[in-house]
């Protein structure tokens, strides 16, 4: 299939290089790293070997990474151990921009007599931090912010809330499943005591995840049972994935540099061809700083499925918000947050590349986006009068 892969931030393809590391770990050396014997002791190894590639993407220690079962269980983690560790405090703080892996949870925490703050955001999808400021207290156990959105990819400025949320004497965790692989990382210098990964946003499988834990932080695991993971995550270790993991931080780190720069000039040149090309277009965080990757467009006067559909009749694989609220014809939480109006929300779509994306892909979408919009503004009574009266 030649499909053309523009949603990245939804999954991303496993690298060959992955798969052929992680292929052994299933049918010839499937012994449980656990066991006593040479056959769990060699995959005990490579997992070790996982572990420190995970780390050195992160700078961190190997003793801080702890393996899980995908971005959502290590989000989950993070904040029901925050509040587990610390049960005199009744206080959490997030924003409203946040992956339902956090927003639910938390949601969920205020039926359970939990205080919950959603910070919000502006225009531009940027939080203010006088906000944050003001809200943060004694009572406030956890504050988890997002490292960089997956619907627009505006990067929060990170370190400068953990600056403050550190005076306070809270836990921060920072869910970076969007953002490890782009941005360099330096756990050692940082003031994040949690972080949140998963694989397939890097190129390695679904169904492997890691969460960070800063080296003293009170734990507090989320699965009990047996002693794997240092008794911070019970169950048997995925070891295919885990193996597969640490390869795809290891490339990671290899590629970051030199595919970012040129990823970010693709996007880049995405942006610009279709913003002069279509009338009534407008970035979404376009003046926020942003992941290389990421381009959240909107449109006026068109309805987003739509544009989907028609992309995929031409083989292009895009987005009209998160993978997990489409389906669903509301504007997305993250376009309502931002206050994005609504004759836009509707048709906004998102576009992600990865280090497969090409310039004859990018060509593509060039060519063929501007008169799918043209018909499908032609397909709604506003884009009809838009249509007319722009002649
Ligand atoms: N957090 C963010 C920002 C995400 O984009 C996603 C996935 O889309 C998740 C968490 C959930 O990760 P996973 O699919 O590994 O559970």
């Amino acid at each position: 299939m030649n499909e053309i892969y523009l949603d990245n931030n939804a999954t991303t393809k496993v690298d060959e290089a992955v798969f052929e590391e992680m292929r052994p770990y299933f049918c010839e050396l499937y012994g449980n790293p656990s066991s006593m014997h040479f056959f769990g002791g060699q995959v005990q190894k490579k997992v070790d070997e996982a572990r420190s590639r995970v780390a050195a993407l992160l700078g961190a220690a190997p003793e801080e990474i702890i393996f899980t079962a995908c971005g959502t269980e290590s989000d989950n983690a993070a904040i029901r151990s925050a509040i587990e560790a610390f049960p005199e405090k009744r206080h959490i703080i997030t924003t409203r921009v946040e992956h339902p892996a956090v927003l639910t949870l938390c949601r969920n925490l205020t039926k359970k007599g939990y205080r919950v703050t959603e910070l919000g955001v502006d225009g531009e999808g940027r939080l203010d931090l006088e906000e944050l400021k003001r809200v943060i207290d004694d009572d406030t156990a956890i504050v988890s912010v997002m490292y960089a959105n997956n619907e627009t990819g505006v990067v929060f400025p990170i370190e400068e809330i953990g600056a403050i949320v550190k005076e306070r004497g809270a836990l921060f965790h920072t869910d970076a499943v969007q953002a490890v692989g782009k941005i360099p990382l330096d756990m050692a210098a940082s003031t994040v005591d949690m972080l949140s990964l998963s694989g397939h946003k890097l190129h390695a499988p679904k169904g492997i995840g890691a969460l960070y834990l800063r080296r003293g932080v009170p734990f507090r695991p989320f699965l009990v049972g047996g002693h794997q993971e240092k008794n911070r995550r019970a169950g048997t270790e995925a070891t295919s994935s885990i193996i597969a993991l640490g390869k795809a931080c290891e490339l990671a780190a290899q590629y970051m540099e030199e595919e970012n720069t040129r990823v970010k000039a693709l996007r880049d040149r995405l942006e610009r061809e279709l913003m002069a090309l279509i009338p009534n277009a407008r970035i979404n965080g376009g003046s926020a700083p942003r992941l290389p990757n990421t381009l959240s467009i909107a449109f006026e006067f068109v309805e987003g499925e739509l544009i989907l559909l028609y992309l995929s009749e031409k083989v292009i694989c895009a987005s009209s918000g998160s993978a997990c609220t489409s389906g669903s014809l509301e504007p997305s939480h993250v376009l309502r947050a931002m206050g994005v109006p609504f004759t836009c929300a509707h048709g906004s779509i998102r576009f992600s590349l990865s280090r497969f994306t090409t310039d004859e892909e990018i060509d593509t979408v060039i060519r063929e986006l501007p008169p799918i919009i043209r018909r499908g503004r032609e397909m709604s009574p506003f884009g009809r009068e838009f249509l007319a009266s722009a002649g």
